[in-house]
């Protein structure tokens, strides 16, 4: 039962209805949004609503239809994000687990561990104890496998996963893993699922050969009903009659998920497809249909593995994979952080060593705007957030220390460069230490109730008018007014009283407001990207990092920026972009700007960097970083 409380609810009758429902044996749980609190309430005998309909305070009582009840979408609207072993899984990162099948020497695991991690995951997988068809089969290492598991968490600052087959391995289990899973064949093992759930630590719960997705939300129930909200379901394909895969990888289960609970979903396409070709179109395809993360094995020497070989990938196609969901996350609105892990530490280093001012961000505008959106998709929610008018603010505030970092946009893909960031970026001595790519989508956003039809006046910045044109150009009966941030036009269409106007903006800018969004997807383009970096004092500090970005000047002399540019061709580095832009109060000269795929500032290049430093008049590295 949900009990939707009246606006006006008391403590006291709070208090009231919780102390009814404990005795009654209910399991509650308390939930606010911005209009409402409701106490959500599961048990096992029959309900009787008319009963507590009168209680003080109550508005009404809603009954929850689906057999799952803590697992249900009705019950806990929002997405719920498991903190696992440092990281997030949910939300808006994508969260890859990879390792090997199984745990079979400390040597192994580690060779392992240090590719993976250098690749970009973020959870170590191994099993320790393995459930294999035959008994005959390698079982894995036991505690010993545990043992290796919790010196790569201390070793490589990523959480562990591993699967628990009994009841009777929890306490081991307790002392070395950060993530408990439960495999395909012990899905439907109650006790083992009681287990995990008073266990408390966070657990993937792997969907069985045969069940139905209600059968798998069932089994989540149970963890969940032992108080253990920690749950992130794997998919990780099912029987059915086609022989040319291990098994059939059930895609269309993502979309069925999200609609029908909060819980994070990964896919794990290797036991899905059983064959290691298989696996990056899966997985890739995993990524596009909204999956939140991966579970992807992976072996240095698959040949010679003692479980899961074929379906192992090698080290370098588990790079290639990564590089591959980097690209395709933004366009479903999500991002892989190829230094989540640093991030992680640097966070944990700084509340221990007190240093504060790291914890917050400086962004342009205010919240709902695409920057505040690149801020949250980057830091998630720990930092503070500083909004600033200007970029020169921005810049200033980070350079007096009133913001630790700043995220700025310094390109988009339609637009090019932003150059008031670059000059801004030439006149301070800040460093770049990150950077991500945004999908820009706009909306067209209207009060709640707000028919198309009912619109006359439109309110957005003039270059997202710009960049909507073709859905604007098909209603010219619209007054298109230019104002200023999207999130502002949305704010100011939310105080106007006039029921005509409509804002473009964030999905975001409309939760924010408590707005609608009447249409999706407005921009002509639908390639409309920006790339945001994080900026601040101190460079980031261990390399190698996978980019540099640098700006330079040559000599106005035949063949200068050639003779630069050879050094760069002569070194096997690779230019990703290069772009010239004239130099204040000097007509006819230009900077150029060069991002490349090496991390400049490393030893190994600084012969390359003397070079260049001799070619060129003018110099200066913005910084070194990951993608
Ligand atoms: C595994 O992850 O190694 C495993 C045994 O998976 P599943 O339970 O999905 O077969
Ligand atoms: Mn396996």
């Amino acid at each position: 039962m949900l009990f939707v409380l009246k606006k006006n609810v008391t403590d006291d009758q709070k208090n009231h209805i919780r102390g009814i429902l404990r005795e009654g044996g209910y399991i509650i749980r308390e939930m606010a949004d911005n209009e409402n609190v409701t106490i959500g309430a599961v048990g096992r005998k029959p309900e009787n609503i008319k009963e507590y309909e009168s209680l003080p305070g109550v508005e009404r009582i809603d009954r929850i239809a689906a057999n799952y009840k803590l697992a249900s979408r009705q019950f806990h609207p929002k997405d719920t994000i498991v903190q696992a072993g440092g990281v997030q899984v949910g939300g808006e990162r994508i969260t890859v687990v990879a390792g090997p099948c199984a745990v079979e020497s400390r040597e192994q695991a580690f060779t392992i561990a240090k590719e993976v991690k250098r690749y970009g995951a973020v959870l170590f997988r191994g099993g320790a104890f393995k459930p294999r068809t035959s008994p005959y089969s390698f079982q894995g290492l036991e505690e010993e496998g545990l043992k290796i598991l919790a010196e790569i968490r201390e070793e490589f600052g990523m959480g562990v996963v591993t699967e628990i087959t009994s009841p009777s391995k929890a306490d081991m289990m307790m002392k070395y893993v950060d993530v408990v899973q439960v495999g395909a064949r012990n899905m439907q093992n109650f006790e083992l699922l009681k287990c995990v759930g008073r266990m408390g630590k966070p657990v993937l719960l792997k969907r069985g050969l045969s069940a139905t997705i209600e059968e798998w939300l069932m089994s989540a129930e149970y963890i969940l009903s032992e108080d253990n909200n920690n749950v992130i379901l794997c998919e990780r394909g099912i029987r059915t009659f086609e022989p040319y895969t291990r098994n059939t990888l059930d895609l269309s289960a993502i979309p069925v998920i999200k609609n029908l609970t909060h819980l994070p979903v990964v896919i794990d396409p290797s036991h899905a497809t059983g064959i290691r070709e298989k696996v990056r179109p899966m997985a890739r395809a995993a990524i596009a249909a909204g999956a939140d993360g991966l579970m992807i094995e992976v072996h240095h020497d698959p040949d010679n593995a003692m479980s899961d070989g074929p379906q192992s990938l090698y080290p370098k196609q588990f790079g290639k994979l990564m590089r591959n969901i980097y690209v395709i996350a933004p366009t479903v609105g999500k991002q892989v952080d190829f230094s989540y892990l640093d991030k992680v530490k640097a966070g944990k280093d700084a509340i221990h060593e007190g240093k504060m001012d790291a914890e917050s961000v400086a962004f342009l505008g205010e919240a709902g705007t695409f920057s505040h959106k690149a801020l949250t998709q980057y830091f998630g929610k720990t930092k503070a957030e500083v909004p600033k008018p200007s970029f020169k603010a921005i810049f200033e505030s980070v350079k007096t220390s009133e913001a630790g970092l700043a995220i700025v946009p310094l390109e988009n893909a339609l637009t090019g460069s932003i150059h008031e960031v670059y000059d801004l970026l030439l006149e301070y001595d800040l460093k770049i230490i990150g950077e991500m790519t945004l999908k820009i989508e706009h909306h067209l956003i209207g009060k709640p109730g707000t028919k198309i039809d009912d619109i006359k006046r439109i309110l957005a910045p003039p270059q997202v008018l710009e960049q909507c044109a073709q859905f604007l150009a098909c209603r010219d009966d619209w007054e298109l007014i230019s104002g200023e941030a999207t999130a502002v036009g949305v704010k100011k269409m939310k105080n106007n009283e006039d029921a005509s106007i409509a804002a473009i903006g964030s999905r975001e800018a409309a939760q924010i407001h408590g707005m609608e969004v009447i249409e999706e997807g407005i921009e002509t383009n639908p390639r409309n990207f920006t790339r945001f970096v994080v900026i601040g004092v101190n460079g980031a500090d261990q390399g190698p990092y996978q980019k540099s970005s640098i700006i330079f000047s040559t000599g106005n002399k035949p063949g200068s920026l050639f003779d630069t540019l050879k050094v760069f061709a002569d070194n096997g580095v690779n230019l990703v972009k290069l772009e010239s832009r004239p130099i204040h109060g000097k007509p006819w000269e230009y900077m150029f700007y060069v991002d490349i795929e090496t991390d400049i500032a490393s030893e190994k290049y600084k012969p390359v960097l003397k070079l260049l430093t001799e070619k060129t008049d003018f110099l200066k590295i913005l910084g070194s970083y990951n993608l």
